[in-house]
């Protein structure tokens, strides 16, 4: 509805993207409604339209199997694959593997490059992400964490019982988050570590019950790590650095959420309103009626709110900036912008927006987790309001306190 002034090859990629939605994934995810999984086979099929489509891996450089494009220049490709919940997974731009090789190819070494990245890159293993703890651990504020890692000859050996690590029952290899140094800054002593998902020690505990899309194949694990051995070379990289890295993962994180959540949103709304335009009530359509128009106008016009502000935090972003105000604006600003598209969506389309018919039903329980994921709401606008305060000027109240004494 709004166009953008996306760099051309920006355009280019995402036209590609484009065609490959609508002449391979969206026909596909038409085929598995009913709440059917998508098979391994699938997903691979989907991949390798992906390849052909010239779209698979953008994101990644050339040297280790992607096509090399700049964080800008993705944007747009990963709103369209937000399109399905099989976009992502067919361009291999999917949560958590995006951020997990986003995190290797900045910090992995060049062994770990080849032994890890390039694979996960390729789709033969796949990743979790273990951060999150439970009540007494780290959540919200990651200062809590518990799990440690200690250093014993050339090992580090790891203990901490970690949960909602996403796609951890079905990861190779896990990103583990752990403190290195007791006696550091809350902020400083931690460190991440890759850890084989065989390794002696590390405790399945269940996948998570939850809420979600029937058609995404993710679960979320909690995992034991109990006294789990790893050669001093698995510790990716920098010891003691962990927070800063694991800030230079989820920065670019939370955005490629905010764009995959938008082209999510956008298609709820393109449904409903395919939905009211061939439904009458009440003597007209309904897509006739003033109050299913206005509110189709207000969403499109918090969508392109939102997309413009993800787009400003990504420019910052490329130009080597952390954007760290700009991706919490946009993070917020987006989970909500879209959650409330889509429960209206599925408002429009009557008895239907909950069935498994149509793909809105998935959207509506994919999207509730966006407010939580990588930071909850309330955690963002603390840091937005920090900035906000952190320069208050007493001599705006000039004019009331002048006369005072
Ligand atoms: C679907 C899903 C996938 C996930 N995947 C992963 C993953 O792969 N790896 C991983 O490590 N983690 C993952 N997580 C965890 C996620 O990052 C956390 O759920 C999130 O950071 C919030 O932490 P918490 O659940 O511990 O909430 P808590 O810390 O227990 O906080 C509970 C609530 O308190 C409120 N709150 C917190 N701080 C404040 C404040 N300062 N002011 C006001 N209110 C506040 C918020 O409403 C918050 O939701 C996932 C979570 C979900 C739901």
């Amino acid at each position: 509805m709004v166009s953008f002034t996306d760099p051309p090859e920006a355009k280019a990629l995402a036209e590609r993207a484009h065609d490959l939605m609508e002449e391979v994934v969206l026909p596909k995810e038409r085929e598995l409604t009913g709440g059917m999984a998508a098979s391994e086979r699938t997903i691979e099929e989907l991949r390798e339209a992906a390849r052909e489509y010239g779209v698979y891996a953008p994101q990644i450089d050339e040297e280790y199997g992607g096509m090399g494009y700049d964080f800008r220049d993705v944007l747009p490709t990963f709103e369209e694959a937000g399109r399905s919940v099989l976009g992502a997974q067919a361009m291999r731009i999917a949560a958590p593997n995006e951020g997990n090789m986003h995190l290797l190819e900045l910090h992995g070494s060049e062994l770990q490059k080849q032994e890890y990245l390039e694979p996960l890159v390729e789709g033969k293993i796949s990743s979790g992400f273990s951060m999150t703890e439970p009540i007494q651990g780290g959540g919200s504020d990651p200062k809590m964490l518990k799990t440690t890692a200690e250093k014993d000859g050339d090992e580090w050996v790891i203990d901490g019982h970690k949960w909602w690590t996403t796609n951890g029952v079905n990861a190779d290899i896990l990103l583990v988050f752990a403190r290195t140094d007791q006696d550091a800054h809350p902020y400083e002593g931690c460190s991440v570590f890759i850890v084989p998902a065989d390794a002696d020690g590390v405790e399945i505990v269940r996948n998570i019950p939850h809420i979600g899309p029937s058609i995404d194949r993710h679960g979320h694990a909690e995992i034991e790590y109990n006294g789990v051995r790893v050669p001093e070379e698995h510790l990716l990289g920098e010891e003691g650095e962990g927070f800063k890295h694991v800030q230079e993962r989820l920065g670019p994180a939370r955005l490629t959420h905010c764009m995959r959540y938008s082209g999510m949103a956008e298609r709820a709304l393109d449904i409903a309103k395919a939905y009211i335009s061939e439904r009458e009530a009440f003597g007209s359509k309904i897509a006739d009626k003033q109050t299913p128009r206005h509110a189709i106008a207000e969403h499109e016009t918090e969508l392109a709110a939102a997309r413009a502000l993800v787009r400003a935090a990504a420019d910052e972003i490329s130009a080597g900036g952390e954007a760290r105000i700009g991706v919490s604006m946009a993070k917020v600003f987006t989970a909500n912008a879209t959650q409330d598209a889509i429960d209206t969506a599925l408002q429009f389309c009557g008895g239907n927006g909950i069935a498994r018919d149509l793909p809105i039903a998935d959207f509506y329980e994919s999207v509730r987790q966006f407010r939580l994921v990588d930071g909850a709401d309330e955690v963002h606008k603390r840091v937005i309001a920090r900035e906000s305060f952190a320069d208050v000027d007493a001599a705006e109240l000039d004019p009331i306190t002048r006369f005072e004494g």
